[in-house]
């Protein structure tokens, strides 16, 4: 029998096994001898039906209407780490609320193009707690936030409340549970942890702050280009766009985002548990701040790290080196992953730390 692979990468991570299985197929020979859906064009008539029910999908799971545009890019989070500050901020301060690795390098961004002040981190604890929110900025453009810090394993419970618009990294916990996306001004997400494979960026944007948008930018770097184009400017990344739509159909075969999020409950308490459980295994981050999608953990001894993870790719749980910021492991628990293994997973430590511990 062929060994279960439980892949447990940050990413471009894991793929729901169906989705995997569509893929595939869509690549392989047609029995109508057409080419494949990578081998289209983007303006022909099979890719538009997949561009329009994509969106159609994305709306209805993020539960958002016609205040609200939706934009599929490519460049990444990264991109628009730059570009949000670009498109908003020309004449307002922005603020950040930083609570890791990821919204440090957000807020850097934002200050090569100009003032941008820090309303709240928990930089100086070593980001093991969410950070406290001071008063923001007059003429605020956006509080931004990073609602799933990846790196340190700290997740937002929901949008912080303020009058401004709330600008969010949802890279790393895209429609990983309900949440309140018609509430927030902008949010972006990279395809590659919850939503399929590398190369696609969503962004969702409320309407009117696009009025807000200076007329002197480059084309490609204007939100309105991509609203007014259908996210059809230029090329888009066709492949990872279907595999985005495959990706929605699954959540919603599996419930939705009311179905992800009792998986992702579920998967997380069944690590942490077993993380608190036991004096070789930490993580030290305040019980309520706790990621759902990012766990990370270090072994007693750091020595021990190389040892585990090889170990365990052996085993069939490849994926779980921490991130060179960090060190120690890290298990990516998104959406594709099923309890199977989380408890493979859990044994294979129990398995470890009596061999080692
Ligand atoms: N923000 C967060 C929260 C992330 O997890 C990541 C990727 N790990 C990024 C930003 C950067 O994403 P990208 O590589 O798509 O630019």
């Amino acid at each position: 029998a062929t060994q279960v692979i439980h892949n447990f990468s940050a990413g471009p991570a894991a793929l729901p096994q169906p989705v995997r299985e569509r893929l595939a197929e869509a690549l392989a020979p047609r029995p109508d001898g057409q080419p494949s859906v990578a081998e289209i064009s983007h303006r022909g008539k099979r890719f538009l039906a997949i561009a329009e029910e994509l969106e159609a999908r994305l709306r209805g799971l993020m539960g958002v209407g016609d205040d609200h545009a939706v934009v599929l890019l490519q460049g990444g989070a990264n991109l628009q780490f730059a570009w949000l500050p670009m498109n908003l901020a020309r004449d307002r301060t922005p603020a950040y609320l930083i609570s890791g690795y990821w919204g440090q390098k957000a807020l850097a961004e934002a200050r090569r193009l100009g003032p941008a002040e820090v309303v709240g981190s928990s930089a100086d604890e070593g980001f093991l707690d969410l950070p406290e929110m001071g008063h923001l900025p007059s003429e605020c453009a956006y509080l931004h936030y990073t609602g799933n810090e990846t790196i340190h394993g700290l997740q937002f419970a929901s949008p912080p409340a303020v009058a401004v618009p709330v600008a969010a990294d949802l890279s790393s916990e895209f429609l990983s549970r309900p949440y309140p996306y018609a509430d927030l001004g902008l949010a972006y997400a990279g395809a590659q942890k919850n939503l399929g494979i590398a190369g696609l960026t969503v962004v969702l944007i409320r309407r009117d702050l696009l009025d807000r948008i200076p007329d002197d930018l480059p084309r490609f770097l204007d939100y309105r280009t991509w609203v007014q184009s259908d996210s059809m400017y230029n090329t888009p990344a066709t492949l990872a766009w279907y595999v985005a739509l495959e990706t929605l159909r699954w959540i919603e075969e599996e419930g939705g985002l009311a179905g992800m999020a009792a998986r992702n409950q579920a998967k997380a308490e069944a690590l942490y548990a077993a993380i608190d459980a036991s004096d070789f295994y930490t993580n030290p981050v305040a019980a309520h701040a706790r990621s759902l999608m990012n766990i990370p953990f270090w072994t007693a001894d750091e020595a021990l790290v190389a040892a585990f993870v090889g170990e365990a790719e052996q085993a069939g749980l490849p994926g779980l080196k921490g991130h060179r910021a960090l060190g120690g492991l890290r298990a990516s628990l998104y959406n594709a992953l099923d309890m199977d293994a989380v408890l493979a997973l859990v044994d294979f430590m129990r398995d470890f730390e009596q061999r080692r511990g």
